[in-house]
């Protein structure tokens, strides 16, 4: 709270005599209109709400810095990314992603990770999730998708039977629920999770040459996740406990940092590697593509208000930079345009200039005018127009990124790649986790996927069984399921397994 005394005038100025009493004629008595200080203030309160996001509308930010700590420029010619030592300011978002805006910070559910970089380039927006992967690899499913993980429309409450129903109908998300299941899926603290960009962007260097990275944000106060148990009971003690805990650390001086790493392919890897890189249901293992570094960010500002910066602040997987651009990855194509169609519905057509969402350091110079809450100098005098002989913004050729070939029928066709959607699930529950960790996973999917419908339990439990015998097993066994059922389920197409179990 400011400790200069102010003096309380209207929105316009006008010093206002009296806060606490409305004017009346006589006492008791009727207020009367021309009481328009009263009117304004009940006014503007009706209008506080924003429409909440969809999607991601819990959540905490906070600003800091990005600073290099390795030479990259072999990869990109992004200029924030060109010197050892240089830093950038940011703007951090952290959220859960089903909740509404009150909804509890522990519950199971992916967590946003976006990050936006005021670079002397314009805004670069980095708008991943603590998972690598996600659900889905078409943005056609989405709205789909995220109202399976909404409220049923005739009860309006959470509904298990949607949730597992959509899951279990659409195989390629067995990866990330598996991911969503163990104990990542409720992390202890927005600073004890890690960020990934998730999809595989293209990177080009100053001679025109590009690579196809993965960006990874490796948290430096380590992983630390709540069990089930404690989670749930938070979710009622004290659900805006993450939303606390980033806030709290920063005012303590504990300033969150994360490691930036990138994994690099070359553009001739892509037709002969095992894993489609544009497929975001899947990684690029390590073992392949290791991770280099590059640079840490720090978190060390607490916004000064809550609705003007985190509320407000809007970040577009589109925001790219010259030497950062996007991949033809099918969820990535969707984002980079429907971001911004969220923010403009959400925000209006000019939340460009909301101070958050503005560049730092460089003027936007264009030819787009008006619409509501044109609040700078809207172009002033110059032209409205391109081309012009007036002086007007004139385009940069030297900042085309390098061309892509692609060939084929436009059409509505799937991905083809000689792979299968389970294969990953199978190496993370086999490989990377321990015994605790999938002792964790069975009993959090059992805790949940036991309140669903018995035919959609089978459904689903074939898909852990196809990932891993020993994991479907160990799920079929926690439901009281027939293990020879699912076994059979496991064996069947996808749509003789929908069919067997309408
Ligand atoms: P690695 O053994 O090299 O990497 C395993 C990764 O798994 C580590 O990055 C670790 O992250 C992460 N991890 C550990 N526990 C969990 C968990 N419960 N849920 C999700 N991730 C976890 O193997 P690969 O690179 O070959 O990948 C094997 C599997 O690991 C993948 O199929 C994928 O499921 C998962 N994974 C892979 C990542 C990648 O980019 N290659 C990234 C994250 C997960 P950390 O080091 O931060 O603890």
């Amino acid at each position: 709270m400011a400790k200069e005394q102010k003096k309380l005038t209207t929105n316009f100025g006008k010093p206002v005599d009296d806060d606490q009493n409305s004017i009346t004629v006589g006492i008791p008595g009727p207020t009367i209109f021309e009481d328009i200080h009263v009117a304004e203030k009940l006014a503007h309160f009706n209008r506080e709400r924003i429409p909440e996001r969809v999607v991601h509308a819990k959540g905490a930010g906070a600003g800091g810095y990005f600073e290099v700590t390795h030479d990259v420029t072999k990869y990109t010619r992004a200029k924030f990314l060109s010197k050892i030592g240089k830093r950038t300011e940011v703007f951090a978002r952290f959220s859960t992603v089903g909740g509404e805006k009150g909804s509890a910070d522990t519950a199971r559910d992916p967590r946003g990770f976006a990050v936006k970089f005021y670079t002397e380039e314009g805004n670069y927006d980095m708008v991943g999730n603590n998972t690598p992967v996600f659900f889905i690899r078409d943005v056609i499913k989405f709205p789909d998708f995220i109202h399976t993980q909404k409220r049923n429309p005739a009860t309006n409450a959470k509904d298990p039977d949607m949730f597992w129903d959509f899951l279990s109908l659409t195989p390629e998300s067995i990866h990330q629920v598996t991911i969503l299941f163990s104990d990542r899926g409720t992390p202890k603290s927005y600073r004890h999770m890690n960020g990934y960009g998730g999809h595989t962007f293209k990177f080009w260097n100053a001679k025109g040459e590009y690579f196809w990275v993965k960006i990874h944000f490796k948290t430096v106060q380590g992983i630390q996740n709540y069990a089930r148990q404690e989670a749930t009971r938070l979710a009622g003690e004290n659900p805006d406990i993450a939303t606390d805990d980033l806030y709290q650390a920063i005012e303590r001086g504990e300033y969150p940092a994360w490691d930036v790493q990138f994994q690099i392919m070359k553009p001739e890897q892509v037709n002969t590697y095992k894993f489609n890189p544009f497929d975001v249901t899947k990684v690029l293992p390590h073992a392949d593509f290791p991770v280099i570094p590059v640079g840490r960010m720090v978190l060390n500002r607490n916004p000064q208000n809550y609705f003007a910066e985190v509320e407000q602040s809007a970040f577009c997987p589109g925001n790219f930079v010259p030497g950062i651009g996007p991949s033809p990855d099918k969820m990535l194509q969707g984002r980079i345009i429907f971001y911004h169609d969220a923010h403009r519905y959400r925000l209006g057509p000019n939340y460009h200039l909301i101070p958050v969402n503005s560049p730092k350091g460089v003027m936007a110079n264009n030819y787009q005018r008006d619409g509501a809450m044109r609040v700078d100098d809207n172009g002033g005098g110059g032209p409205n127009y391109y081309p012009n002989s007036f002086q007007g913004p004139e385009p940069q050729p030297e900042m085309a990124e390098p061309a892509l070939e692609f060939s084929g029928k436009a059409a509505r066709q799937p991905y083809v790649h000689p792979n299968d959607d389970f294969v990953q699930a199978g190496t993370l529950y086999r490989k990377v986790m321990n015994d605790e960790a999938r002792e964790h996973l069975i009993g959090n999917i059992v805790d949940h996927l036991g309140n669903a419908q018995k035919r959609i339990q089978l459904r689903q439990t074939a898909l852990f069984y196809k990932a891993d015998t020993e994991y479907g097993t160990r799920v079929a066994q926690g439901l009281k399921l027939d293990a020879k059922e699912v076994e059979r389920l496991a064996k069947m197409s996808q749509e003789e397994r929908a069919k067997a179990t309408k």
